[in-house]
């Protein structure tokens, strides 16, 4: 839960982070319903003092024998006592909407987050390689895949629905060898590897700040309690719930997870391919530091340019862009995307999103640790996607392409793929 004191000291830029990430809540409601919260507790709890006063009272004359008296004061408590279950009861409905505000206040933004409405306004922080220049007519993903029988959309759709697809031979080992370089390499770097659960608790979901805004995102398990994930981000937050963690060396997890998506409202938008997909496979960098902004800010820093770094041994070529608040999640304080250049798209495309979330998911689901001054604090948490395959496999087969329709394998990656040097055409 956010801090209410902050939100009242800060309220005009909390409005303004809301407005700016396009999330409807009032600030000002907000806190009119705090107060009246604070009033309604203030008189159920005085009205439950005098009701307990008065019910001592009212013993005591039945121990002196004054039971005319005690009856008498009986009857005139029925009003405090409907007074008390009106009070309770008002004040039991001010909490429901004082939660149901409280939940969607947004996190706010970095002094340098940029302004604007969508990633149209995204500035482009660097630019690293440059796009191909093919001598002949390049082919996009779907084609390199038929050729050499990586995946199957066609049948994917039949089994499962639109957006669906099956990896297979070449397909499903590249698949893996992008993902196990990236656990390697961040391995390399001072991560634990976790595999995680894809079910979770709706307060895992809550906790982390993926509901209720991105509630329509996920898909749920029918007559459970349980979600599936749409990133390891979730369940490795949830995973130190409740906890006072040693954070003297930031702690980093690698989750790798499935990922489900609904995409609602991404009816009709890329839907050749495997760009966007209902299911996809992600190695997720997770940290989680002491609560100064200083250190999530090098941790940031860091968890970026791992993602650059797996890129330039895939030898791609990528830009990384600051995220404007427009294009923001409700959690995110500050934002790069990685976007990688895809030939068929003509275009740079979302490989990568580096967060610092700040305290926001470390006051929602309680990850402490005790500071130097000997008390606990709030905790800071970041991500970072690491490999998200099938569509790190666009720019791979697509960059990479030979005339002869075979595709070369990037160095860093052949061991991972039987020390071939390109995928042959067939
Ligand atoms: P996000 O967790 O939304 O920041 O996404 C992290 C990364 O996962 C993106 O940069 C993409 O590479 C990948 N990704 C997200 N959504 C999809 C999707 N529907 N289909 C395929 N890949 C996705």
């Amino acid at each position: 839960m956010m801090n209410i004191r902050n939100i009242r000291e800060r309220a005009a830029e909390f409005q303004a982070a809301a407005d700016g990430k396009g999330i409807a809540v009032s600030i000002a409601e907000l806190l009119e319903t705090d107060d009246r919260r604070r009033e309604l507790a203030g008189r159920a709890e005085t009205l439950r003092a005098r009701r307990n006063r008065r019910s001592e009272e009212i013993g005591a004359m039945i121990a002196d024998g004054r039971r005319d008296e005690a009856r008498r004061e009986k009857e005139s408590m029925r009003a405090d006592k409907e007074a008390l279950a009106a009070a309770e009861a008002e004040l039991d409905t001010v909490l429901q909407r004082y939660r149901h505000l409280m939940d969607r206040v947004p996190n706010l933004v970095s002094p340098d987050t940029p302004a604007g409405r969508s990633d149209a306004d995204n500035v482009v922080v660097s630019v690293t390689g440059q796009p191909p220049r093919f001598e002949f007519e390049p082919r996009d993903h779907v084609e390199l895949g038929q050729i050499h029988e990586l995946f199957d959309t066609e049948r994917g759709v039949k089994v499962a629905g639109a957006r669906s697809y099956f990896l297979k031979g070449d397909g499903l080992k590249l698949q893996r060898a992008v993902q196990q370089l990236a656990l390697d390499l961040l391995e390399e770097r001072g991560f634990t590897g976790m595999d995680v659960p894809l079910m979770v608790r709706t307060r895992a979901m809550r906790d982390t700040g993926f509901f209720p805004t991105g509630r329509d995102q996920a898909y749920r398990i029918e007559g459970e309690d349980a979600w599936l994930v749409g990133t390891s981000e979730v369940p490795l937050i949830a995973y130190f719930a409740d906890e006072i963690l040693d954070v003297t060396e930031p702690i980093r997890a690698a989750g790798v997870s499935t990922c489900f998506r609904s995409e609602v409202g991404s009816a009709g938008r890329d839907v050749r391919g495997l760009y966007r997909v209902h299911q996809f496979a992600k190695v997720e960098q997770v940290v989680i530091c002491r609560g100064e902004t200083e250190q999530s800010e090098r941790l940031l820093q860091e968890i970026t340019r791992n993602a650059e770094d797996l890129l330039d041994l895939l030898e791609l070529p990528y830009r990384k862009v600051a995220v404007c608040i427009g294009d923001m999640s409700q959690k995110n304080y500050k934002q790069y995307d990685i976007e990688t250049w895809m030939p068929s798209r003509n275009a740079y495309g979302e490989t990568h999103s580096a967060s610092n979330v700040g305290d926001f998911q470390a006051r929602r689901a309680g990850l402490r640790y005790r500071g130097e001054d000997g008390r606990l604090h709030y905790c800071h948490t970041l991500n970072n996607t690491a490999a998200a395959v099938p569509r790190l496999l666009i720019p791979l087969l697509e960059n990479h392409q030979l005339e002869d329709g075979s595709i070369y394998l990037p160095q860093a990656l052949r061991p991972y793929m039987g020390g071939r040097e390109r995928l042959a055409a067939p």
